[in-house]
């Protein structure tokens, strides 16, 4: 038997909130354990996006992006909106079991209410009104509890978690891990600095280390299947038109099917009162959005995802770079982001700086007026000007010239690493969780499953 001894009992790389939910759920219930967090990002206090709207005014491509890396992962300046639910934000329920996963997300809910969460709500869009008007206008409205947490006390929490873990926990922030192979019985973390070794390892590396998750999987034999990516565009529009949807339930998962081609459309990540902002996946700029808690931070409008999930079949097995490929596309054109009115595209013509500044809707984010047609295939926007119509119905006013339309937003799915029910891999000791698992797409699924992997460690020691 090999019997090399590791540094720590267990290595966590990535500090997003698989990470950060695993390291807490650990050294919580076996304070004698030796647990190390590498991340490639900073501490949170010193993650800060150079865009400044003054003398940066767009995305610079810095090499480590502060919005996806550091304490806190893709989700520490993001809307903190932490969905209790099976219906959407990943299939968790899937390895674990539909009770589990939802009782997994409560416990999460829990952590962040004690460690600065309390006095936000927890929505929810059961045995709603809304729920009936949907149905009327072929519209389905998934069933969802919705804690929003807003930026500000999103911030908070993760700055809270930090505080208390930072004693029980080593943290290496800036550290790259390079590589993963086999250590004796453990694993071996190759970084500049040197090997990090641990007898067990969770791997929380989120989206942004999805290409980095796939040369570990084929370094270490693991299978993977990859075969989604979602592509649509941000919606911004006067907050009014969907108060009446967004202060009863926050965040309304809507679905639609198309009558063209029968295809899904759905809304995703809802920002009342938000701002529309840019996303840096590898150096491809996309659009994303959220919204601050803070009433002061409010601004006139309400902006949402909407999206067209693309699945392929064999031989093709690339669908980010499906995806990244539309996003360039629209980053070739204007330089980032592109804005265009709802009336301007359905008229089959370009925003202009003009027709932008002449708009009733004053856009949240500084984007290139342009021509969504160019950049998204025919199929999908078709599908999502026939949801706007549909929108329409159920909040009138969706469907007004002046609705902005930004483009391009693209969900990347990591490839699905072959794991079992307790979230481990065909290599034994070795952990994949959070998005870069395929399992999870969001804070709350991402949390519940750093959980279920630590619970697992414990119970074998
Ligand atoms: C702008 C924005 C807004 C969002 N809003 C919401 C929301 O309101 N609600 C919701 O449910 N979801 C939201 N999401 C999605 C959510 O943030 C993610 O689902 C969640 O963060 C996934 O957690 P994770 O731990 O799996 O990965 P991540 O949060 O991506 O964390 C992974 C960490 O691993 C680090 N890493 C990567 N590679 C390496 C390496 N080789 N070595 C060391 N470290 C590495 C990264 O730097 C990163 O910090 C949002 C995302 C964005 C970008």
């Amino acid at each position: 038997m090999d019997t090399k001894k590791c540094d720590y009992d267990v290595l966590i790389i990535g500090a997003g909130p698989g990470g950060i939910f695993s390291a807490y759920e650990l050294s919580k219930n076996d304070p004698d354990m030796k647990i190390c967090v590498v991340e490639l990002g900073r501490p949170l206090d010193k993650r800060k996006c150079p865009i400044d709207g003054k003398k940066v005014k767009s995305c610079i491509k810095c090499p480590v992006c502060s919005i996806m890396s550091g304490f806190g992962g893709a989700g520490a300046f993001s809307d903190g909106k932490y969905n209790i639910t099976n219906q959407f934000g990943g299939t968790l329920y899937e390895h674990v079991g539909k009770q589990e996963a939802i009782d997994l997300m409560k416990y999460v809910d829990e952590i962040n209410v004690s460690h600065g969460g309390a006095g936000t709500k927890l929505y929810s869009t059961a045995n709603t009104k809304i729920k009936t008007m949907c149905l009327e206008n072929g519209l389905h409205l998934l069933d969802a509890q919705v804690r929003h947490l807003g930026t500000d006390i999103n911030y908070v929490v993760l700055e809270n978690l930090y505080n208390e873990l930072k004693d029980r926990v080593e943290f290496r922030f800036n550290t790259a891990v390079e590589r993963v192979r086999h250590y004796g019985q453990g694993y071996a973390a190759e970084t500049k600095d040197g090997d990090i070794t641990a007898e067990k390892c969770i791997i929380s590396v989120g989206r942004s280390g999805s290409k980095w998750m796939e040369g570990v999987c084929s370094d270490l034999n693991i299978t993977t299947h990859s075969n989604r990516v979602d592509i649509g565009v941000r919606v911004e529009l006067p907050a009014e038109i969907f108060a009446h949807l967004t202060d009863e339930l926050y965040e309304s998962k809507i679905v639609y099917r198309t009558e063209k081609f029968e295809d899904m459309v759905r809304t995703f990540c809802m920002n009342p009162h938000g701002v529309v902002v840019n996303e840096n996946t590898n150096g491809i700029v996309t659009v994303n959005g959220h919204s601050y808690e803070d009433p002061a931070k409010h601004t006139a409008n309400t902006n949402f995802a909407l999206l067209v999930s693309k699945h392929f079949s064999e031989p093709f097995r690339d669908s980010n770079g499906y995806g990244e490929s539309i996003a360039r596309l629209s980053n070739m054109l204007g330089g980032g982001v592109l804005v265009q009115r709802f009336g301007d595209l359905v008229r089959g013509r370009r925003s202009t700086e003009t027709r932008i500044r002449e708009s009733f809707v004053t856009p949240t984010l500084a984007a290139t007026p342009g021509d969504l047609s160019l950049v998204i295939p025919k199929r999908i926007l078709d599908g999502i000007i026939e949801m706007i119509y549909a929108l329409d119905n159920i909040a009138p006013g969706t469907a007004n010239d002046d609705t902005l339309l930004y483009g391009v937003e693209v969900k990347f799915y990591n490839m699905d690493v072959e794991i079992d029910e307790n979230l481990e891999t065909t290599s034994p000791g070795l952990y994949v969780i959070g998005d870069c698992s395929g399992v999870t797409h969001s804070l709350s699924h991402a949390s519940a499953s750093g959980v279920y992997a630590a619970r697992h460690i414990l119970e074998q020691r």
